[in-house]
C-alpha cells in the first residue's frame, strides 16, 4: 500500500532577536510531523498563501490533512465583535485555512484537527467559539503550566462515537493549551467529548472523516501511546481511500 501523504498546516512566526530578526517563517512543530509519520504517513507542511489557487493545488498533492494550532480566529468570522482578552489574529491563516477546511471535506479528504484545528473547522462550517474561557465561572485550567506531554484535565468521551471506536476510552487525561473553545457546534457536526465543566473537546462527523479534539496529543505519543490512534485514525482513512481511487 502506497504511504498516504498527510497535509500539516503551517504557523507563520517572525524571529524576534539575532541576525534573522524580523524575518517571518512557514513552520510546524516537529511533533506533528513525527505523530504523522509514526502512525505510517508522509508528512507534507502546508504554509499559507492569499491565492487562492494554492488551497486546490495542495489538495491536489495529499491525502490527508493535520490542522495545527496556533493563535485565535478572528471573531469577525463567526459573527462577534472582539472582546478585550482575545489574543493575536492572523487574517491570512484563517482564510487559508477555511477555504482549505470546506474544500478537503468536498473531496472526502479525511481531516484531524488540532487545537486552532478544532475552532477552525467549527467556525468554517457555521459554530461559534467562546473567545477567551478564563471568566468563565467553575472552569477548569484549560491552559497549563506544565510541559506540553504532562496530562492535565480529563475528557469524558461518548461511547456512541468515533473517538471512542479509535480511542477505545471512556476518560482520558489530556493537555491542555487553549483558552478559547467551541461555543455553538456547526450543524451536521457532534460533540464526541467534554472535559466536567461542559467545555467541547471534541468535536466529529464519521460521514464526513472529520474528527478534531483542543488538546495536543502530537505532544504526547510518548508519555501516552494511546495518543498515536488519533494520527492512526487519520492515516489509515487516507490509505483506504487511496485503496479505492
Ligand atoms: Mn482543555
Amino acid at each position: 500500500m502506497q504511504q498516504p501523504i498527510i497535509g500539516v498546516t503551517a504557523s507563520l512566526y517572525v524571529t524576534a532577536t539575532g541576525l534573522t530578526a524580523g524575518s517571518a517563517r512557514f513552520c510546524a512543530a516537529s511533533d506533528y510531523i513525527e505523530a504523522v509519520n509514526r502512525a505510517g504517513g508522509c508528512p507534507v507542511v502546508l504554509p499559507y498563501t492569499t491565492s487562492s489557487d494554492v488551497v486546490d493545488r495542495h489538495l491536489d498533492i495529499i491525502d490527508g490533512l493535520v490542522l495545527t494550532g496556533g493563535g485565535d480566529i478572528d471573531p469577525y468570522l463567526y459573527g462577534e465583535e472582539p472582546i478585550p482578552s482575545l489574543g493575536e489574529v492572523s487574517p491570512g491563516r484563517d482564510d487559508y485555512e477555511i477555504n482549505l477546511v470546506l474544500a478537503a471535506l468536498n473531496r472526502g479528504l479525511p481531516i484531524l484537527g488540532i487545537c486552532r484545528g478544532i475552532q477552525v473547522v467549527n467556525v468554517a462550517l457555521g459554530g461559534t467559539l467562546y473567545q477567551d474561557l478564563s471568566g468563565l465561572a467553575g472552569i477548569l485550567q484549560h491552559y497549563q503550566n506544565s510541559r506540553r506531554q504532562v496530562a492535565g484535565h480529563k475528557v469524558r468521551i461518548k461511547r456512541d462515537s468515533l473517538l471512542y471506536r479509535t480511542i477505545g476510552l471512556e476518560d482520558l487525561r489530556t493537555n491542555s493549551f487553549h483558552h478559547q473553545a467551541v461555543k455553538a457546534v456547526a450543524p451536521g457536526l457532534k460533540i464526541s467529548a467534554q472535559t466536567s465543566d461542559g467545555t467541547v473537546e471534541v468535536i466529529e462527523s464519521e460521514a464526513k472523516a472529520l474528527l478534531a479534539v483542543q488538546w495536543h496529543p502530537e505532544s504526547m505519543i510518548r508519555s501516552q501511546p494511546i495518543m498515536l490512534e488519533l494520527f492512526r485514525w487519520l492515516v489509515n482513512t487516507a490509505a483506504k481511500r487511496l485503496g479505492v481511487r
